[in-house]
This record gives structure tokens, C-alpha cells and sequence, in this order.
């Protein structure tokens, strides 16, 4: 049951991140509007299963006005709220705390600001840990995003004793499967036959974009809410006719290599890396599956 919605506010963001699903950055222009906000919050209503709706992106603060806007408005019809944002807005505490007074107001349940080497173009930067203690200082539940660029380790124990492991949190999905793979351990494609990380079957949340996609993994579309209102898209959602979620739950990553016949490499580092590679050949195919373009970095 789907008890969760996230709001991809912007697809405009600060950084241009390396690890990044959806290829976010400066020049990405899709934005929700307000009317777009209150239909969507409307479609939630309707739904009637969702209890909590995050606004992040990109990055929701560059759309101050529109995000505050869009807090009420999920207040207003009684859903919790939540935030995710790197917190460049936050040049020091005290400024923090004017910009998140307003917040603080709305009683917003999740502060979550991504603090790590990826959001930080100068590890001198202290926005990150500002915005965090001006939320703390207001009594606002705050928690930070912490992923670190891949490393390699040697697992001691069980049965893969020996094999490298990767660390660092990456998923290498969007501009991390297109950045962040070379040089790492890879595994044979016929052992990626599961998607270890989402629920297609039957999701608990999705990111909902401003063209309308509802994402049940970032760039994968189980419809669009500017089509088809979200009750209906989540009502008529078959995973297993879907041409992408279904094959992935068939058979994972290299399920949907061969029910598409596609021609790939014989091992990729995981299989969010064999995933999205696949998707994107199949983008041209399923434009309204695969979507946005965006998140294949087009
Ligand atoms: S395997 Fe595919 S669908 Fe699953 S989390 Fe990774 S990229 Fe998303």
C-alpha cells in the first residue's frame, strides 16, 4: 500500500553530484508549479492511503516560496511532511534559523540534509552542518544524508569470505552508474536477478515528478498523474504487464536483458549498474515508462 509520497519538487539543483539518480544540476528547469502542488496534494487526498509526503529534487530550497506553499498546503490536509535538502541556503546558523523559522510552523515531522563529500564542492563548506544545527536549535527533527564515494573492502565473513565489497552507499543508478563504476569489482550479469532495492510489486513510496511520472525506481514510470489522476495510476498499476518492472520481477536486471533481447556486457558492479544500462537502451522503446529523460541524463 502506498503510504508514502516524495515530491520532486525542482529538478534544478545547486550541485551537479556525481552520485546523483536523477542527473540533477543548474540547468534542469522542471519545477512543479503551485496549481501543480495543489493538484497533486488533491490527488493524495483522494488516494487515501498516504500518510507522509516529502518535498526534495533537486533542490527544494531554491523554490523557497513553492516549497513553503506546498508544506501548507500537506499540513493542511493533515499528511505529515518531510524535507530533504543539501542546505546551501544555510551561510550560517543565523541565517539558517530565518529560513527555517517559517518551517518550524508547520510542525514538519523530517529534516534530512545530505551531508558528504559528494554535496560539498569545498570541503571547507559548512552549509550543510549550519542548516542541520539551526533545525536542531528550533526543535525540528533533523537527520543528515551521509553518502561517501565507493570503496572496496574484502568481506571476512560467511560465505563470500574473500570477495570485494563495496562501501560508500552509492546506488549506481542515474549519473553514478555513468560516473562512479570504473575501476570497480564487478559481478557476472546472470547473478543479477533481483532488484534488491525498490518494491515494484507493490510499492510503499513513490517520487512524483513535475512532467507527472510517478517513479517507482528514479526513471521508471508506473504512470503519469497529469494523464491519469493518482488513484487510477496506482489502482491500474500491474507490475507484472508493466514492460520494465514486470521482466525486473521476473528476473532482476538481466531478466530484463533477455525478455528484450538486448546486448550487454558480460558483468557490471551491481545490479542497479546493469539496470539502469538496460533502461537506457530501452529508453527510445518506452519513453512513457522510462521517464524522465532527465534521469538518463538527456
Ligand atoms: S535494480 Fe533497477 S529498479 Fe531496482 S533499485 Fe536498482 S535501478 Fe532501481
Amino acid at each position: 500500500m502506498l503510504t508514502g509520497i516524495h515530491i520532486l519538487l525542482t529538478l534544478k539543483c545547486t550541485n551537479e553530484c556525481e552520485h546523483c539518480f536523477l542527473h540533477c544540476g543548474p540547468s534542469r528547469e522542471a519545477t512543479f508549479t503551485i496549481g501543480q502542488l495543489r493538484a497533486l496534494v488533491r490527488q493524495i487526498e483522494e488516494l487515501g492511503t498516504v500518510n507522509i509526503v516529502y518535498f526534495e529534487g533537486g533542490e527544494p530550497f531554491l523554490f523557497y516560496p513553492l516549497l513553503l506553499e506546498g508544506l501548507r498546503m500537506v499540513r493542511a490536509a493533515g499528511f505529515d511532511a518531510g524535507i530533504v535538502t543539501n542546505g546551501y541556503w544555510a551561510t550560517s546558523v543565523e541565517d539558517g534559523l530565518h529560513w527555517l523559522r517559517p518551517i518550524r510552523e508547520l510542525d514538519i515531522v523530517d529534516f534530512s540534509v545530505s551531508d558528504d563529500e559528494f554535496h560539498r564542492l569545498d570541503k571547507n563548506d559548512r552549509r550543510a552542518g549550519f542548516a542541520r544545527e539551526a533545525a536542531q536549535r528550533l526543535g525540528i527533527p533533523t537527520g543528515a544524508i551521509c553518502i561517501e564515494p565507493p570503496s572496496v573492502s574484502r568481506q571476512v565473513s560467511d560465505d563470500n569470505r574473500g570477495k570485494p565489497v563495496i562501501g560508500g552507499g552509492v546506488l549506481f543508478k542515474g549519473r553514478a552508474a555513468e560516473k562512479l563504476t570504473a575501476g570497480l569489482p564487478v559481478r557476472l550479469c546472470k547473478e543479477l536477478t533481483t532488484c534488491p532495492h525498490e518494491d515494484l510489486l507493490s510499492p510503499e513510496r513513490v517520487h512524483v515528478d513535475a512532467y507527472g511520472n510517478v517513479h517507482l525506481c528514479q526513471g521508471l514510470s508506473m504512470g503519469n498523474i497529469w494523464e491519469k489522476a493518482l488513484p487510477d495510476v496506482v489502482h491500474d498499476y500491474d507490475a507484472h504487464r508493466h514492460p520494465i518492472a514486470g521482466p525486473l520481477l521476473r528476473g532482476g536486471p538481466i531478466g530484463l536483458v533477455k525478455e528484450h533481447g538486448l546486448a550487454i556486457s558480460d558483468c557490471y558492479v551491481d545490479e542497479c549498474h546493469l539496470c539502469y544500462t538496460a533502461r537506457k537502451q530501452l529508453l527510445p522503446s518506452f519513453p512513457e515508462y522510462l521517464a524522465p529523460k532527465e534521469a538518463y541524463g538527456l
